[in-house]
């Protein structure tokens, strides 16, 4: 099913990563092969009425694989939705969630539509009636398939999403759990918003904290004063930059949108561009910045490190020649075609595969699935134990000593974890832990091409252990 007769199409630039991973790991073939493809598709078509008129919306929802359930991934919005792209979206959920450690099997889910063309009422009624499809074929539920926000949705659908479970399914104790990244206020967590940004964040780091590894990109190790491009000033780009930026040091000397690329070598501070973006309704113009005269030329600017944070497909062979930057850190999914990789990988730039990069936001989506399931926020039980135990081991030191700390600082040693630094400790450790495992696999096996054949290598071996575990590959 290729887009054109020359270029693959996403699902099958995805399968041929899967294909060239599967090379290096002595999973039988006939295993290889029910992991691959998609369990189930659901294709729907369904009408809204929009002003005086009915207009039939097409939408699907994949999973991918059912080897842990409930299956999860995110629903788009989006007027380039396809069969094709929720396929290849929706494997890549599975393998993202292997990788990590996050016990669900992968979907995604897609509303053919673009959202700035209907008001907020008529986004509403689409999302739910959308809902309803799902229900109606058992595609939703806390132990089935559980979506999340991607591309052209948020916290606002998913909260639209859980009430119409809830009205059909009332009094299901656990309904909260079918759905993640609601708002805080409606059984969300703490820290989901900005995951998938943190996460890109913690991964960039985490690589650059191999001194042999900058080494060989002729980078010192660090993040700190590491050059950066973001395309894509959405969740995910605008909070890679920020945390980048406000935690890292890193300097972002470019940034790309619809309207256009801007670009200042001395930094561009990503928090104030939010702003001037929110009033002017465009990036184009912000103080310090020069515009460049074709907007597709993010892909060529000087940078260390390149993050592609808008959709897939966006560093194909057309420019991938192009490109400066010595890291790519893939925080969309697919946002470099196989093809291109290719390319890439002959010029000697590393790729920070997606599965790994964007992980972040079903990490945080777990946490929220198991907050919503023990229908307690983190933090609760032991906050206060904590903050007792350390205060009396303060106070201890403090009498042994005859000394006393300001109660600034006491304030500090004595703080007991709240829900938001749960969250984001079991996401560093997460993203730590993952790229250990990818880098580890890499070095150990010779002949493995990059980090994204790795990162494939640890997921599927995953998957198969579980399928052997149940039972059906004996
Ligand atoms: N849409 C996000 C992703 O692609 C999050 C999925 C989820 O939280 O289930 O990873």
């Amino acid at each position: 099913m290729s887009n054109t007769s020359k270029h693959l199409s996403f699902f099958e630039s995805v399968n041929r990563n899967f294909d060239r991973a599967a090379a290096h790991t002595s999973i039988p073939k006939g295993l290889l092969e029910q992991i691959k493809g998609c369990n189930a598709v659901y294709e729907m078509t369904f009408p809204v009425k929009i002003g005086n008129t009915y207009q039939v919306i097409e939408a699907f929802r994949v999973q991918h694989s059912h080897h842990r359930l409930p299956t999860k991934g995110g629903i788009r919005f989006s007027h380039m939705v396809n069969r094709d792209e929720v396929m290849a979206l929706a494997a890549l959920m599975s393998y993202k969630c292997a990788l990590v450690d996050v016990p669900f099997g992968g979907a995604k889910g897609g509303v053919k539509i673009s959202p700035r063309n209907y008001t907020e009422q008529q986004l509403e009624l689409i999302t739910r009636r959308y809902t309803t499809e799902l229900i109606r074929k058992n595609f939703i539920g806390p132990g089935l398939d559980v979506p999340a926000p991607d591309y052209g949705t948020g916290s606002r659908e998913m909260a639209w999403i859980l009430d119409t479970y809830q009205t059909f399914k009332h009094g299901e104790i656990d309904a909260a759990a079918c759905v993640t990244g609601k708002p805080e206020s409606q059984n969300g967590i703490k820290g989901r918003t900005e995951a998938t940004g943190r996460g890109v964040y913690y991964g960039i780091r985490q690589f650059l904290s191999y001194a042999d590894d900058a080494k060989a990109l002729g980078l010192e190790p660090g993040i700190a004063g590491k050059t950066m491009v973001i395309q894509g000033l959405g969740n995910v780009g605008s909070y890679s930059g920020s945390i980048s930026q406000v935690e890292g040091d890193a300097i972002i000397v470019g940034v790309s949108e619809m309207e256009g690329t801007i670009v200042n070598e001395k930094g561009i501070n990503i928090d104030k561009l939010l702003k001037f973006r929110k009033d002017k309704g465009t990036i184009l113009g912000f103080p310090g910045t020069k515009t460049l005269p074709d907007r597709k030329d993010w892909v060529a600017i000087n940078c260390d490190i390149l993050v592609p944070a808008a959709l897939e497909n966006q560093i194909t062979t057309e420019n991938a020649k192009k490109v400066k930057a010595k890291i790519i850190a893939e925080a969309a999914n697919g946002p470099v075609t196989s093809e291109a990789a290719d390319i890439l990988a002959t010029k000697g730039v590393v790729r920070l595969p997606d599965m790994y990069r964007n992980a972040g936001g079903v990490t945080v989506s777990y946490f929220e699935w198991l907050k919503n399931l023990s229908h307690m926020r983190f933090g609760r039980m032991e906050k206060r134990f904590q903050e007792n135990s350390l205060s009396n081991l303060l106070s201890t030191v403090e009498r042994l000593t005859g000394q006393n700390v300001s109660s600034r600082e006491k304030d500090v040693l004595t703080h007991g974890a709240d829900e938001i630094d749960l969250v984001r400790s079991g996401l560093e450790d997460t993203m730590v832990n993952a790229y250990d495992e990818i880098r580890e696999t890499l070095k150990r096996k010779k002949n493995i091409e990059d980090l994204r054949s790795a990162a494939f290598v640890v997921a599927l071996n995953k998957i198969s252990g579980d399928y052997v575990r149940l039972g059906i590959f004996p």
